[in-house]
């Protein structure tokens, strides 16, 4: 598979910025572009099909239900989930995450129970977990990192006691690009009779998922960070716990019957869907995924592993460069935070936008991170199935530039 060819596949790369620049994309890990097989998809079910979806009796509400309906087979098969039933749409990673923590918060925790999570969560798995605890009075353990930027797993096991009920950390840092062993995370908390909940954000774009196994009990995703639509993401959850939790949010399509004195909740996974659901964007959802496999992860993976190693290696060509998170790349991830020398992150990204170059700067939602890592916050630079060798190379020689202006 030719990376060009990819690349013919997005529009919007052959942007030309300023009136000069050509748009260099490295912000993937913020939200990934989108292929024509995805937004067209979406456009002809927009023109051919609309109607709202599990309630009508005519043509186009089951046309549209049968899409629906098989966009969420498609994203069964992505993740090897046992059933449809086990895969909730929702608005997004955040959604997803919220979802557990209110609902299996409501359910098993009370004041004193534990949560653990990490130091390198993203906000959507820290402030939910902090609502809970303003609610319920639950406590929030921290799996501390290492000076290398991974997790602290002899502390990670030392945080279990009899109060903790739920494990929930991220499968890969959003600004570290740290893989964690998941696995091995999921297994610990099991022995303990805990169950875990992955935040698959960064990982879903770059590696084949496999819930069975993983054997994670919940797991979330965002579409928009894996070439589909904005607003709409998944939850996995096993069957034994959506059947056990109670559901989200109420209102039409997660009900059986509904009276002044009593209601009976909808069958998984329509129990965690209340409302008209986005029937477009699981289409689109299910183009992105078709178009992933079409691709293949073992490109995927050949190809982003080359771009990551070899921007570690020009980006150490410059002088005052720090890269946060693991030197060893079979740990890391196509995300790189950095910063050179005394430069502001800021700067940095508003100089290389000015180029062409669009990066993200900033705490990138993880404050508590960054307090560990004693800084205010980094450039990000991430890479996706269409970047090139080429972009990187731009990267660098921009950097040089800035670099040389200050
Ligand atoms: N978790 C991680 C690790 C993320 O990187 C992000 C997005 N930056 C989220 C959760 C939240 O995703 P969303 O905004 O799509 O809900």
């Amino acid at each position: 598979m030719q990376t060009m060819q990819v690349k013919n596949d997005f529009p919007i790369l052959d942007k030309v910025l300023y009136g000069k620049y050509p748009l260099v994309y490295l912000d993937n890990a913020a939200t990934t572009q989108k292929p024509r097989q995805v937004v067209e998809a979406m456009t002809e079910e927009y023109y051919n099909v609309n109607a709202n979806v599990h309630r009508g009796v005519h043509f186009l509400s089951q046309q549209a239900t049968e899409l629906h309906e098989a966009s969420r087979e498609t994203v069964r098969r992505f993740l090897n989930a046992r059933s449809t039933a086990e895969i909730v749409f929702t608005r997004g990673t955040t959604e997803s995450i919220n979802l557990v923590a209110s609902c299996f918060g409501w359910a098993f925790m009370k004041e004193g129970d534990e949560v653990i999570l990490s130091e390198m969560e993203h906000h959507s798995n820290i402030v939910s977990w902090q609502l809970l605890q303003a609610r319920q009075g639950i406590r929030l353990r921290v799996i501390p990192i290492t000076d290398d930027g991974l997790l602290n797993m002899d502390e990670y096991e030392k945080l279990f006691n009899e109060r903790t009920r739920i494990v929930s950390v991220t499968h890969v840092s959003n600004v570290l690009g740290t893989i964690n062993p998941v696995r091995d995370i999921i297994r610990i908390a099991h022995e303990h009779g805990v169950p875990v909940l992955i935040d698959g954000a960064q990982s879903t774009p770059h590696m084949p998922i496999d819930v069975q196994e993983l054997d994670c009990d919940f797991f979330a995703f965002s579409g928009h960070k894996i070439y589909g639509p904005t607003g709409i993401g998944v939850l996995y959850g096993k069957e034994d716990w959506l059947d056990r939790i109670p559901p989200y949010m109420g209102g039409g399509e997660m009900i059986k019957n509904v009276s002044f004195e009593h209601t009976t909740f909808g069958e998984l996974p329509f129990k965690f869907e209340a409302g008209t659901p986005d029937y477009i964007a699981s289409t689109g959802l299910a183009r992105a995924l078709d178009y992933i496999r079409s691709i293949g992860f073992e490109y995927i993976e050949a190809h982003e592993r080359d771009l990551t190693t070899y921007a570690m290696q020009r980006m150490m060509e410059i002088e005052g460069m720090h890269i946060f998170g693991p030197k060893d790349i079979t740990h890391h991830d196509a995300v790189i935070s950095f910063l050179v020398g005394t430069i502001h992150h800021l700067d940095m990204g508003t100089l290389l936008d000015r180029l062409g170059i669009a990066i993200r700067t900033g705490h990138h939602c993880a404050e508590p991170l960054m307090h560990r890592l004693g800084i205010e916050g980094t450039c990000r630079a991430s890479f996706a199935l269409y970047n090139t060798r080429e972009d990187i190379d731009a990267l660098v020689d921009a950097i040089h530039r800035i670099s040389q202006m200050f």
